[in-house]
């Protein structure tokens, strides 16, 4: 795990003997699994390391902790980025939710193996499971990573988000046309665009983005719509 210890140090983040052994059993883990379960197409050892693991803790750029430790993974398909921050911060409360029941499988495994408390798994889709009031507007801060555009993943992630949280988009590539396709979604949502932050790392070839939204009004209640309706009819 040299790659992701150096890559961690840039964010000042220094890394114990024991979260890089977490961090091993991760990567073995997950490729094993990716063997039955399609979990990720990147399975290269030093790739991994970066793409996967360094790529969630630059979060930590954005992430202003002091305000609350309750964090939502939304579409967190293999744990990414819920599972490395969880390392690093044993502190926070985390919900990993996720659509399909076979990466379900790998998240409880993968708990279980790390040894991680506070992580609960729900399979779901956010459109229903944002409904539920044990999960509505209940998260300090939403993290989502290549899950869909913004202008449906704001629909998707911010009724997690409580008042006064945050939303931390992880995006890749030209994003300005796709956030000012989102500006009237987030509005709507009770959002509102706070920052987007350039992940300056050289470990990273492409632009790297982290869309920072705050959480200033209660999301009304019709939202989100039914199953795939974000996704079909984005809002705005
Ligand atoms: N965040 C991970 C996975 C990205 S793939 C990573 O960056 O590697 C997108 C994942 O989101 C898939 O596992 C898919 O099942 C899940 N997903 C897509 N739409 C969803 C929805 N509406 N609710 C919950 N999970 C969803």
């Amino acid at each position: 795990m040299e790659k992701l210890s150096l890559g961690a140090k840039k964010l000042g983040l220094e890394l114990t003997p024991t979260q890089l052994e977490q961090f091993d059993i991760y990567y073995q883990e997950m490729v094993d699994w990716n063997k039955r379960v399609n979990l990720t197409a990147i399975t290269d050892y030093e790739e991994v390391q970066i793409k996967h693991f360094l790529d969630s803790l630059t979060v930590t750029i954005a992430w202003q902790q002091a305000k609350g430790n309750t964090v939502i993974d939304v579409g967190t398909g293999a744990g990414i980025p819920g599972i490395p921050l969880k390392i690093v911060f044993p502190d926070i409360k985390l919900v990993l939710l996720e659509a399909t029941a076979k990466k379900a499988a790998f998240l409880r495994h993968i708990v279980q193996e790390l040894g991680l408390n506070d992580v609960e798994i729900v399979v779901g889709r956010a459109e229903d499971i944002a409904h539920l009031a044990q999960y509505r507007e209940r998260f300090d801060l939403v993290l989502s990573r290549a899950v869909a555009q913004l202008p449906t993943l704001a629909e998707l992630a911010l009724p997690f988000c409580a008042l006064g949280g945050s939303f931390i988009a992880q995006k890749k590539g030209d994003t300005s046309e796709e956030i000012s396709r989102a500006s009237k979604a987030i509005g709507l949502l009770g959002g509102n665009l706070r920052e987007v932050k350039r992940v300056d790392l050289e470990e990273f070839a492409d632009e790297r983005w982290l869309v920072v939204i705050d959480k200033v009004s209660p999301t009304p209640a019709q939202y989100p719509r039914r199953s795939g309706m974000p996704a079909k009819r984005p809002l705005g």
